[in-house]
């Protein structure tokens, strides 16, 4: 069930839209997320966290990837995977 929701496309389309369903757990996990992402610059990947609050900008040639807002940042890249 759980692999299925996770699924590669459907994931990172779930993470754009916000809708990420979880099962009820009895212990209580993160709804963050990392993820991976490619930079439309220069194509070289890097792992950013879903929710960071500054900007953060490609390694490689140091173009902006995100935005921060109030919970989860505003990718401004391509997302390859969502890591769980
Ligand atoms: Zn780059």
């Amino acid at each position: 069930m759980r692999q299925e929701i996770f699924q590669e496309g459907i994931a990172v389309e779930a993470f754009r839209v916000g809708v990420i369903m979880k099962e009820k757990d009895i212990l209580p996990t993160p709804n963050s997320r990392f993820l991976r992402v490619s930079c439309t610059e220069c194509n070289s990947s890097q792992i950013i966290f879903g929710c960071a609050s500054t900007t953060v900008n490609c390694r490689a040639c140091g173009k902006q990837l995100t935005m921060p807002r109030g919970g989860k940042c505003r990718v401004i890249t391509k997302i390859e995977d969502v890591l769980t």
